[in-house]
């Protein structure tokens, strides 16, 4: 069990009321968090889902998600940040939601990794009860349907033991999707690295064939094994991070070495005059 690295905190509009700039069938994400609609009582209703990752930093406006206090400057900051990844949803929400936000509950979950999807022939796990992930794979759902799919085949081939060739058919693709959850929940906290991860999702996120539409944008049809999607988002992955990672590093060290030396320098020469102003104009 490996909890998650991000925390979660919903806000929701008014029930009922869409507007024409959002799909209410599309589920969007954003590096702040996604927004979908949900059920309420028979009537849809935007919600907005806000995402702060432990690595955030202080200053970072997603430190809303685990305020309390509904003061003017929190909810400013709230309005401030989720006006920049989801504008169209922002005039659905009314006033006193903005209020009620920091009462609710935030919320987290983990990745659950299983060494077994069945046991002796006697219980097979499907859904959450045998692996489960979090939100940024968008996989929840649909890897427990496609569990089910599975089983159904195996039940079909095999009437007398379904269960041991639904592992040998199901437990590689359970284990290259819980790989990319790990790697989604594993924390960065090098600025430079951050960065070169930056520019693989972007860069990955250009290939005809991303992991993004495979999974869950129009590919999503294709219904690919998840062995077989992930495996090509690895190769995708050797190429571009260490690509991006040969900017990023000798970038971050130069940055880091241009903040550095003023200190240096002040130590070494404690009567000289400060040159803090000039390098600080630098970087
Ligand atoms: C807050 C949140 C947001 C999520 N958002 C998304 C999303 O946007 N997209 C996505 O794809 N996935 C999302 N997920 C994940 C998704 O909800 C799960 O992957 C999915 O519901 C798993 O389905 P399941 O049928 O395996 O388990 P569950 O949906 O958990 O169903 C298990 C059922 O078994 C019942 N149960 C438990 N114990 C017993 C018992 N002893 N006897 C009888 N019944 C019992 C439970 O009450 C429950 O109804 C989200 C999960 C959470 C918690």
């Amino acid at each position: 069990i490996t909890p998650w690295t991000n925390e979660y905190r919903v806000l929701f509009a008014r029930p009922g009321e869409m507007t024409d700039k959002l799909n209410p069938r599309v589920h969007y994400i954003f590096s702040g968090g996604y927004t979908a609609t949900i059920d309420n009582h028979g009537q849809q209703q935007w919600t907005v889902v806000t995402c702060l990752r432990e690595s955030d930093p202080i200053s970072s406006p997603s430190q809303v998600v685990i305020a309390d206090e509904a003061s003017e400057e929190n909810i400013a900051r709230l309005k401030e940040w989720v006006k920049s990844f989801a504008p169209d949803i922002l005039p659905l929400v009314p006033e006193e939601e903005f209020t009620k936000f920091f009462s609710r509950r935030t919320y987290r979950g983990a990745v659950v990794e299983c060494s077994h999807l069945q046991m002796h022939d006697w219980i097979a796990l499907l859904g959450d009860s045998a692996h489960s992930v979090l939100p940024p794979t968008g996989e929840g759902i649909n890897s427990g349907l496609e569990d089910t799919l599975v089983f159904g085949t195996c039940i079909e081939e095999n009437p007398n033991a379904p269960f041991p060739l639904y592992e040998e058919k199901r437990k590689p693709d359970i284990d290259a999707l819980l790989e990319y959850a790990i790697y989604l929940n594993t924390l960065v906290n090098c600025g430079a690295e951050r960065v070169a991860r930056g520019i693989f999702i972007v860069l990955e996120a250009q290939t005809s064939e991303s992991i993004g539409k495979q999974l869950f944008g129009p590919l999503g049809v294709n219904r690919g094994p998840y062995r077989d999607i992930i495996a090509s988002w690895k190769t995708k992955r050797a190429f571009m991070l260490n690509a991006a990672r040969v900017f990023s590093y000798p970038i971050g060290f130069v940055i880091s070495a241009i903040m550095f030396i003023p200190d240096l320098f002040k130590s070494k020469n404690v009567h000289s005059k400060p040159r803090d102003t000039t390098l600080k104009s630098i970087v």
